[in-house]
Parts: structure tokens; sequence; C-alpha cells
């Protein structure tokens, strides 16, 4: 086996590391404006040439180690297998990333200078004599830049080169005093030390670093000298040694910058002039929200090019199907002839209520004695036999002879909603188990006469069917079917592929196109720099409630969808809050959860007036994350301050398009492998909960496929396992107030995909496929939280909130899951979130009814302990951290 030459790549946070890494091995690390984003190194072979080994150590300030990044990178560059060393240094900010140069010097490695963000010294116009710098340290000293790929091989050039030459010997740069102590001590500790590390451990030593006096393991008697040496310098500069050194590593560096460095006049350059508006005290955070607003309405409204796939994928390709004739730019913006005209004619089709017009027009010749029977199945029959015909026509004169006609019949539109004259859906109560429509002043039904002529339109109206209006493409579920019926699959197969499968993936992928214009969005402005000022920003506010200002991106983009958002921790290096973030962001309401915002509006208000409902549920979800956050803090899991947050502003620019690419790319990849696991798995469950059974579950009959078993009822729903599932667990939900199958069974149906709950109802209602605006439903489940006649409206917002609160989608999950890496985290998280939704709907449920009822029993007591208990924790005072980091380094030296 050829032998690997390893070469280390060390420098301050932020430097540029990671994109050379990144640029010289063609690998994808995550380049974050982030402090500690790499805390562990990473190796890859130089793409040029695989025998060399590029390590990326993590970002540090100094090799003094406070911190595990400096832990990590001064145990490679002293024992690891490193044989040259290239310190990238920022040369727009040489004066601070030196410092730990003069420290890489003393390792004993071969080191190369790269002068890296050349691009942006040049446009200063600030000048670097290379070539003086380079005589001063004593090693190569290149331009480059990363960002912009120049130089970037001859750096690696130069250390191979280097490396060859053989070791280091650092320069001198402390006073004569301190270099002569050092030199004293050198000569003493030299029997201990290899010969690489000589000036390192002196310096060391003299420092008295922990570490460096602990691995030399020196005799007393060596120690008491040396300590003689170190006293006589403090004594001389009245100041410890550390400092002494620090000091003058500070004044060397000052010299050779004075020597080596022009800088051009000092101007304001746009970056600082932006940073002046971007992160001003007051300015800064309305600022960042129009910016995210913008980036939120461009992704999720209709002008989009995403939501308008989005709607396509949903709607067309994986509903129905659509008309090809209509162009490319149907899939854009939603509108094309061909559709346009036959959605004309089902709408008209629809608001005609033909049926209702066939059935009361024969009650009404029924009631002046004509004959009417088989006239129903006649008129509604798929295909009139000559029969039929002759029955009907017959009929309709017997009909107009005695001038049958039906008065004001109120019409109803496809979803069964009463309509008034404007055509709008009319608000219904049922009322003797018949639906009422319950009308405003002045509001009017939307009503026809039928009489004869009526009738015989109304049953010769047909639905219109797709081919009359043009050339047809059917939707991938038809397609699917046709195929699998083509096949003979039996029928439980098709339901398995169709609802189960292709419904649950269909649901998820739709989401992808909309998803992919926010990842541009929230791409570009990470790589462009803007979010490392948006996180600066919002740190002066969360530091009030103990939090960090980067949980506030993830927030932020789970407002769309908790899926990005739990991918955006991502960034967020400690561990304690990356984990609080997890498990506390899927609170925040997300895009699915609207629909159910809609229905409970509806079943609330009727649909008019609610316009507090969906604010209430948003803040409900902002204060359900920041009571969390503060609660969790004050447990000693999760206790200490967040992490200072200090960070470099990286100067504003065009990110590199093929990284930006990436950064997309990455983010979509994890979200469609998601879509086609955890989802179709979960999906294919659901499916199979609600369609097997027994037929009925008192006798305990056949169980099996509920739609083939003998004798089982129309809405099968009732008798499968979901219901079953449902009934046996409602009673926990009993203290809450809808201990009942339907709001439980709906509730779990939710955990595919929030809008699901919706749709679920409306079939265990029996409505089959409604949305949440169709008012027989509100009735329906204002009926369900209806007791004596009184509507408790306390259970049914607890419900919702329930649902808003609880485990999120599995969809969700996964991403938790993903982002956690850890199943006894993941399954923590879970659990708190689905039981701190379970104590808030229980308080509000409780108190509602306390307030508005005056009920008063155990549960009241329990809520009101609940509640107590949680003000307790949010007002206690903080408990010590539990001290990780700082055990583990004890422990080491
Ligand atoms: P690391 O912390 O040292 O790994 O630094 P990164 O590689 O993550 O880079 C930090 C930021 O500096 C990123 O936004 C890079 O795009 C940017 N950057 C890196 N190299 C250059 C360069 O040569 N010129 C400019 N203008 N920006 C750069
Ligand atoms: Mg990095």
């Amino acid at each position: 086996m050829e032998t690997k030459m390893h070469i280390a790549l060390a420098g301050n946070p932020n430097c540029g590391k990671t994109t050379l890494f990144n640029e010289l091995t063609g690998s994808n690390g995550y380049v974050g404006n982030w402090p500690g984003v790499t805390v562990e190194k990473k190796e890859a072979a130089y793409s040029k040439d695989k025998s060399i080994i590029l390590t990326d150590l993590p970002g540090i300030y100094s090799l003094s180690p406070y911190s595990p990044e400096e832990v990590v990178s001064r145990d490679y560059l002293l024992d690891g297998d490193a044989s040259a060393v290239i310190n990238l240094v920022d040369s727009t900010n040489l004066e601070r990333n030196l410092y730990l140069t003069t420290q890489v010097l003393e390792c004993g490695l071969p080191v190369v200078l790269g002068l890296n963000m050349n691009d942006l010294l040049e446009k200063r116009g600030d000048k670097i004599d290379a070539e003086l710098l380079s005589k001063k340290l004593g090693v190569p000293v290149l331009f480059a830049s990363a960002l912009r790929a120049k130089n970037v091989n001859e750096l690696v050039e130069a250390a191979k080169e280097a490396a060859a030459s053989g070791n280091q010997t650092a320069p001198s740069i402390f006073s004569e005093k301190v270099e002569a102590a050092l030199t004293k001590i050198e000569d003493i500790i030299r029997s201990f030390s290899s010969e690489k590390h000589l000036r390192w451990n002196a310096i060391k030593v003299f420092e008295r670093d922990e570490m460096a006096l602990a691995k030399l393991a020196l005799s007393e008697e060596t120690l008491a000298s040396i300590e003689a040496i170190i006293s006589e310098v403090e004594a001389d500069f009245d100041d410890d040694s550390a400092s002494i050194i620090t000091c003058e590593r500070y004044e060397w560096i000052a010299d050779v910058i004075a020597e080596c460095v022009v800088a051009a006049p000092k101007k304001l350059s746009t970056t600082e002039k932006v940073d002046r508006i971007v992160t001003n005290r007051i300015l800064g955070l309305p600022i960042f929200v129009l910016v995210m607003s913008l980036v939120y309405y461009i992704s999720t409204s209709s002008v989009a090019a995403g939501t308008a796939a989005t709607d396509f994928v949903n709607d067309n390709l994986f509903g129905d199907g659509w008309f090809s004739d209509d162009g490319i730019s149907y899939v854009f913006t939603h509108e094309g002839e061909h559709m346009g005209a036959y959605e004309d004619a089902v709408a008209e089709f629809e608001q005609q209520n033909y049926e209702g017009q066939i059935d009361a027009f024969i009650e009404a010749a029924e009631a002046k004695g004509i004959n009417t029977e088989g006239v129903k199945d006649a008129a509604t029959a798929e295909e009139p036999t000559p029969e039929d015909e002759a029955l009907l026509s017959s009929f309709v004169s017997a009909a107009a002879a005695q001038d049958v006609v039906v008065k004001e019949m109120p019409l109803k539109d496809a979803d069964d909603n009463f309509l008034d004259s404007e055509g709008e859906p009319v608000v219904t109560v049922i009322m003797d188990g018949e639906e009422q429509p319950v009308l405003e002043p002045g509001q009017k039904l939307m009503t026809v006469d039928v009489d004869a002529e009526g009738f015989v339109k109304a049953y010769e109206a047909e639905e219109p069917s797709h081919e009359e209006f043009g050339n047809w493409i059917n939707g991938l579920p038809v397609v699917i079917q046709n195929q699998l019926e083509a096949a003979d699959a039996s029928e439980l197969t098709v339901s398995l592929v169709i609802d189960g499968v292709v419904a649950g993936v269909g649901a998820v992928l739709g989401f992808l196109p909309q998803m992919i214009v926010l990842f541009c969005f929230l791409s570009f402005l990470e790589d462009c720099g803007y979010m490392s000022r948006v996180a600066f920003v919002m740190d002066r506010v969360f530091r009030k409630f103990g939090l960090s200002g980067k949980s506030f991106i993830p927030m932020l983009v789970s407002a769309g969808c908790a899926v990005p958002g739990i991918m955006a921790t991502k960034t967020i290096e400690n561990e304690n809050d990356r984990r609080m973030t997890i498990m506390t962001v899927p609170f925040i309401p997300c895009g699915a959860k609207l629909p159910i915002i809609a229905l409970l509006m509806g079943a609330l208000v009727g649909g008019e007036g609610g316009w507090w409902v969906a604010p209430m549920f948003y803040f409900l979800g902002v204060a359900a994350v920041v009571v969390s956050g503060i609660m969790l803090k004050k447990t000693k899991r999760f206790a200490g301050d967040p992490t200072p947050f200090i960070m470099e502003l990286p100067e504003y620019h065009l990110p590199r398009f093929k990284s930006w690419l990436l950064h997309v790319w990455e983010r979509v990849r994890s979200f469609v492998a998601k879509a086609g696991t955890i989802i179709f798995g979960a999906s294919v469950l659901v499916w199979f909960l609600s369609s097997f059974g027994f037929d009925g579950w008192m006798d305990g009959a056949n169980f099996g496929y509920l739609p083939s078993l003998e004798g089982a009822p129309e809405d099968f729903i009732e008798f499968s396992l979901l219901a079953g599932l449902g009934n046996s667990i409602k009673f926990l939900f009993a203290p809450l107030g809808f201990a009942k199958w339907k709001a439980v069974a709906a509730t779990l149906t939710g955990l595919i995909a929030k809008e699901n709950l919706v749709s679920t109802y409306a079939v265990l209602f029996g409505l089959g496929e409604l949305g949440e605006s169709a008012t027989v439903l509100w009735s329906q489940i204002n009926l369900e939280f209806t007791v004596n006649g009184v509507v408790h409206t306390g259970a049914l917002i607890a419900f919702m909130a329930f649902n808003m609160l609880c485990a999120p989608c599995f969809a969700a999950m996964g991403a938790m899951r993903n982002q956690l890496n850890d199943n006894r985290w993941w399954g923590f998280a879970i659990a708190y979130e689905t039981c701190f939704a379970w104590v808030v709907a229980l308080m509000i449920n409780q108190f509602y009814e306390l307030i508005v009822f005056g009920n008063f029993g155990f549960w009241t007591v329990v809520a009101f302990i609940a509640l107590g208990y949680m003000l307790y924790m949010l007002f206690k005072p903080a408990p010590e951290p539990k001290a990780e980091v700082e055990v583990e380094v004890v422990a080491e030296a």
C-alpha cells in the first residue's frame, strides 16, 4: 500500500476552511456561518492526488484548550498524522487571525500560510507584502480565494514541498527576557520532550498549561527549578506568565502588520453600511419580518411557480388528471381553456341538484294520485332501456296533464349545502334529524320551480365527462388503478395501492415544488450571509427567554412546514438548544393545520366573523414554544445559559451557484427520502386500520377487509379497527371533553397529514369527502359536542388545540428522528409534545366548563394543579447546569 500524506487545514472560524476543503476534495461539507459547525474534524482525499488526505479541522481562535473544538485541533496538530499544515487566514482580518498562526508555528509541523479571501482584500484595496510576511514567519505565504477557487491547488503543492523539506522552526517572537527563559526551560525539559515539540512544550510549561504539564510528567525537582525561572520573569513584568505570552504575541503581530500591510484609506465597506441598517437595534427586527414575509408570500402564494406546481401535483398529477391541450402553462397558471369549460359544465351540473328535483317532482306527482312505480329507477338509470323510456314518457304526460309543479324548491350544491340567492352556501342546523337552513334577515334561498319540463331536463342532464372537452390525461391514481384492474388485481390490492400508498405518498410529494421554492430562498439568504445577521438580531430578543437566537429560524420555517423547520436546526451547535428546538418547533401551526383551523372556525361561528380563530392558534403555538422553552430550561437536563453568541458576520456576497444548488438539493433529498420510508409505512398502517375490521363490533362476527365482507354496511369505517382503537382509547380524552371515537379516530389519521382530520371526520359522519368549508360538517361537529342541547365550546376548542399541539405528522416525526439521531430522545420528544398538548387541552376544557357552566370536579382540580406547576416552572430560578464538557476535559488532563 502506498503511504498517504496527511495535510491539515487549520484556521479561525469562518476563514473559509470548509469552502477550501470542499473545493479541494469535491465533498459537500456544510459551509455555515455559525461557529461550531465543524466540531469534528473531517477527512477526505485530495481530488487531484488521492495519496494526499486533507483534514478540515474545527475553526478556533487559539490552541489553549477551552472549548471542544480547540481540544480536537490541538490534539491533531500535536499528535495526529499530519505531515504539514495549511494555516488558512482571513486576510481582511489579518491581525486577529495571526494570533492562532503564531501558535500553529510552534507545533513543529511544516506550515504554509494561505491568505484567503484575497478577492475581498483586493476589493478593499488593502495591500499585503507577502514576501516580507513570509520572511518574518519563516514559512511560505500564498494569496488564495477558496470561494473563487483561486490558487487553491498551489496551496497543496506548497504544503507538499514544505512537508518534504522537514520540520518547522518557529520564529523567535518574544522579548529577550522571555526568550532567554524559554531557552533555559528547553534545556531542562529536553529529556522529557521530543525535539519536534521542544519549543511548544517550553512555552506551554512557561504558561503553566495543565494539559502539557500532565503529559510531560516532570519530576518535582525539575518543576521547582522551572518555577523559579517563571517567577523571576513574572516579577520582572509584574504579570502572570500566560498573560505575558499573550501580550507579547499581540505586540509581535502588531509590528508585523505595521511592516507588511498597507491599508487603503478607511471608508465604510458596503457590508458595514448595510449592516448599520440590517442589524440596527430598532430596524433589524421589522426588516427581518418584512424579508421573511416576502419569502413566505412568494413561496406560498399563488404567484409562485412552486405553489402552482404544488397545486398541480395535488389536484392533477395525484388527482383525476388534466387536459394536455391546455399546454404546459396549465401547470403554472392552473388556468386553461379546456379545463375551464369542463369545470363550468361541472359547476352547472352540480348546482342544479338534479336528483333532488327528480325526487321532489315524483313525490308531488304521487300526491296527485299518479302512479310513480319504477319512475325513479328509470329516471336515474345509467343506460335507460326502451321500457324505461316508455315508462318515463307516459309518466311525464300524465304529470303534465295534471299540472304537477313543485314550487320554490331549495337548491343544493354538490356538497349538499343549501345555497342563498347569491349562490353562497348557507349555514344549517340539524333539527329532528333533518337539516334546516339558518337564514339571516333578508337572506333568501336559491329556489327553482320544477314542472314537467324541468323534470325532463333534470333526468336528461348528464354529468359532463372529460372526453367531451379535450384530450384528457389521467392522473397517477387513475392510471395505476386502471393498470391494476387490467392485471386483474383484487379489490384489496387496488385499495392498498391507491388509498394507502399513492394517497399517502402523493400527499407528501405534493408539497415538494413549493418546498423547493422555499428552500431556494432560504439557502440563498443563508449563503449570502443574511441569516447570520438574523440570528444575531433575534438573539437579543430570545436571550431574555433563555433561548438562543438560532432557535428562531427553525420556528419561522415551521410556519410553512415543520419538516424543513426541524432540518434547519442543523445550524444550532449547542446540543441542548438544538434538541429543545427540535422538540418545540412542531407546535407552530404549519400549513397543513390551516384546514383544521378553518373547520373549527366554521363550527364555532359558521364561517363569518371568525377572523380571531387563526391568529389565536398561531399565538397558541408560539406561546407553547416559549413556555416549553422556559420550562425545559429550568430542568437540570437542559439548564445553562444559551451559549454566548460570538459570531463573525461574513461579508455579504453572492453565493456560488453550485453550492447554492447543492444546499437546496441536500434539503430536498432528505425530505423525499422520508416520504419514501416513514410515510409509506404509516400510510399503509392507517389504511389497514381503517379498512379492516369485524362486520359488527358487538357480535364479534367475521374479521376481514370490510368492503368485501358479506353484509358489511356501506359506511364500514364504523366497524374498522380504527373505530375499535378509537373506542378503546377514547377514555383518555374524557377529561378534555371529547371522549368520542370519531374525534379520536380523526386525530389518529391526522398523524399522516394534519389536514386528514377534516376528511376523516367527513367520512366518519357518513358525509363522503367534504372540505373544511362544508356547512353540514360544521353542524355535525357541533352536534358531536352538544350535550343536552348545549354546545360545549370549550371541549371543541380543546379538541382542536390538542390536534394542533400533539405529536406532529409522520413526516415531521421522521425529520425529528433524523435530526435527534437517538431513539430515546425521539421518544421523549414525541411524548413531551403529546403530554403538553393533553395538559393544555385539559386546562382549556376544564376552565371553560368551570367559568361557563360552573362545573367543578376532580379534573378541574388537576387542571389547576397543572396550571400551578406550569407557573412554578416558569418563575422558579434556573438550576446549575450539568457541566458535561468540563468534566470530560478534566478527565483527559
Ligand atoms: P470555515 O468556518 O473556516 O469552515 O469557513 P467556511 O468555509 O464555512 O466559510 C465561511 C464563509 O466565508 C462562507 O460564507 C464562505 O462562502 C465565505 N468564503 C470562504 N472563502 C472565501 C473567499 O475566498 N472569498 C470570499 N469572498 N468569501 C469566502
Ligand atoms: Mg467549517
